[in-house]
């Protein structure tokens, strides 16, 4: 068979040679040791949770070494493309700070390695695809699916196979094997016929030889040989995803692959891809799965779980940062050793290292996560914090944003109580514990809702309240405003030092904290809140006698 003859008949419009190609794709110019990696998403639906481990993996290994971290949108698929995904995508992987240094953007590329939409890149598939046909190592099948798998009479997706025809030949697996020899005649009678063909590979494996290979986070692996002819191009001239990988990731100059294990049963076809080809290859890291805890057991944490929607996370509102460092808790299993001695540090200062990550899959757990929420909001300047909690609150709490926004200094003074300082307090995890949380320095938003103590008399909770009014004055300091609940306490037969009521709790109706407590539930409207002192400072004189002059009234 004149293979060079097949390739020019099945691609006569190709003119280029691969080596024409690659003079387009010079190799990148990096100091040694610098990692280029990339995220390759299909835009196929919304964004999963899962999606930040390999975007922050790659990343990391990218910046940390001096290297390059591209975007390359993998939209072979045109059947399974869902509309606005490749928007969302890009959207999303900004949201979360995900720098990448070029690749694709909206509306065009970023950089000399493009395009970044395989769906732009048929000619260059098609450059490999002529090359391999002339060399024998692949051929045309325009037998249809169908017709495959009526020969197959029992797979679904017919694999045409290298090695077992000849052990056990059946009448079938005859006819399939057949399909590998067609005849430059046949070929050009399909072709007149306009019949539509794949291109597959013509696999020279056998599976009994096992070929040995290390994945960085899988450790030593035995791939056994690839056997099967699997399609390199779609009948629309469109690569598959393992064609696509080995001319793009070799041309773009990738140096680690890094990809959910999902892909690790493909691997001894990329493997005899990159040989066919000629091509370096990559070094190739597979992400374990995200799992979840159902019962007692694991399980792979799927699309319809919940967590599982990266836009959830913004509608409920995390901050990029939360989910940012929750992921990076779960990579690298010294981080949150790293993370308390250096509060501060933004976490790309971290080592981040492929031996600390886990090779079976970690956690996800919606309690971790707001735990290392509330702890990367308390860290924040009260500022952030305002912005991020308007922007969100335009989206999902207009009423909110509008309250919240109207005086940005008293806002920030709200936010900025016990924040700073070794032990900040965490109210916070997410943007809308904010409204609640502020709620009571609003008054469209302040109500009393829990009880005084039952176990105080009425009238000497209103005593309280009453002195406390009249002696207020706004222009103390703490130690003063505190100095004077423990006037009130003793005129009103309560211990002005709670030591002095433990000793001898019979001598006294309480002491001076459950004064506080009763002016807590009148001025904050509830037992537990901020400081209160820095509460009545923010709130200011009149709303603080207004809202004694309420309870007392009601008292
Ligand atoms: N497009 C593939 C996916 O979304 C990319 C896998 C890879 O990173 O190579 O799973």
């Amino acid at each position: 068979m004149d293979t060079v003859k097949l390739s020019e008949l099945l691609f006569p419009h190709i003119h280029k040679l691969p080596a024409d190609v690659e003079a387009d794709f010079p190799a990148r110019n990096l100091p040694e040791g610098a990692k280029v990696t990339r995220l390759a998403p299909s835009p196929t639906g919304f964004m999963h949770f899962g999606t930040l481990f390999p975007a922050l993996v790659n990343e990391r290994l990218a910046h940390q070494s001096g290297g390059v971290f591209y975007l390359r949108i993998e939209d072979t698929d045109a059947k399974r493309e869902v509309k606005g995904a490749e928007k969302d995508l890009i959207d999303t992987l900004a949201y979360y700070h995900i720098h990448f240094d070029e690749g694709a953007i909206m509306g065009g590329d970023n950089g000399v390695y493009g395009p970044y939409r395989q769906s732009h890149r048929a000619e260059i598939y098609q450059t490999f695809a002529k090359q391999l046909v002339a060399e024998g190592k692949a051929y045309p099948c325009f037998t249809t699916d169908e017709e495959l798998e009526a020969l197959a009479q029992v797979d679904k997706k017919a694999e045409i196979k290298n090695k077992d025809w000849h052990t056990d030949t059946t009448e079938q697996k005859e006819a399939m094997l057949k399909l590998r020899d067609i005849t430059i005649e046949e070929v050009e009678a399909h072709l007149a016929a306009g019949h539509a063909f794949l291109i597959r590979i013509k696999a020279d494996g056998d599976p009994a030889k096992k070929t040995p290979f290390t994945d960085l986070i899988k450790g030593k692996l035995e791939i056994p040989e690839n056997d099967e002819d699997f399609v390199l191009l779609k009948s629309d001239g469109i690569p598959t995803y393992h064609f696509a990988h080995a001319v793009d990731d070799h041309l773009m100059g990738t140096t680690h692959v890094i990809r959910g294990e999902e892909w690790l049963p493909s691997l001894a076809k990329h493997i005899m891809l990159f040989r066919y080809l000629g091509f370096k290859m990559p070094k190739y890291m597979h992400i374990a799965q995200l799992m979840k805890m159902e019962g007692n057991s694991k399980k792979k944490l799927s699309k319809r779980d919940n967590g599982a929607a990266l836009s959830d996370y913004r509608v409920t509102g995390y901050a990029p940062e939360s989910v940012i460092e929750y992921v990076m808790t779960l990579l690298n299993s010294n981080y949150e050793d790293w993370r308390r001695m250096n509060p501060t540090l933004p976490y790309s200062d971290f080592p981040f290292s492929i031996k600390k990550m886990s090779t079976s899959g970690a956690l996800f757990d919606f309690d971790k996560l707001n735990d290392v929420s509330k702890n990367t909001v308390a860290a924040m300047s009260a500022k952030t914090v305002y912005d991020y909690t308007i922007d969100w609150a335009k989206s999902y709490d207009p009423a909110f944003a509008e309250v919240f926004g109207r005086d940005e200094a008293y806002a920030l003074r709200i936010l900025s109580i016990g924040r700073g300082g070794k032990k900040p307090r965490k109210d916070i995890t997410v943007w809308s514990d904010v409204k609640p949380y502020v709620s009571l320095f609003f008054d469209e938003y302040f109500a009393v809702t829990d009880a005084y103590p039952e176990n105080f008399d009425k009238a000497d909770v209103k005593a309280a309240l009453t002195a406390f009014r009249d002696a207020y004055n706004p222009s103390v300091d703490n130690n003063a405003w505190f100095d004077g609940l423990k006037v009130i306490a003793e005129t009103l037969g309560f211990a002005a030092e709670v030591k002095a009521y433990k000793a001898s709790p019979e001598a006294y109706k309480g002491h001076v904290g459950d004064i506080s407590t009763f002016l807590r539930i009148a001025v904050a409207g509830k037992t537990t809140s901020p400081d209160l002192y820095e509460i009545m400072q923010i709130i200011g004189y009149d709303r603080v006698i207004a809202r004694l002059n309420a309870q007392i009234d009601i008292l």
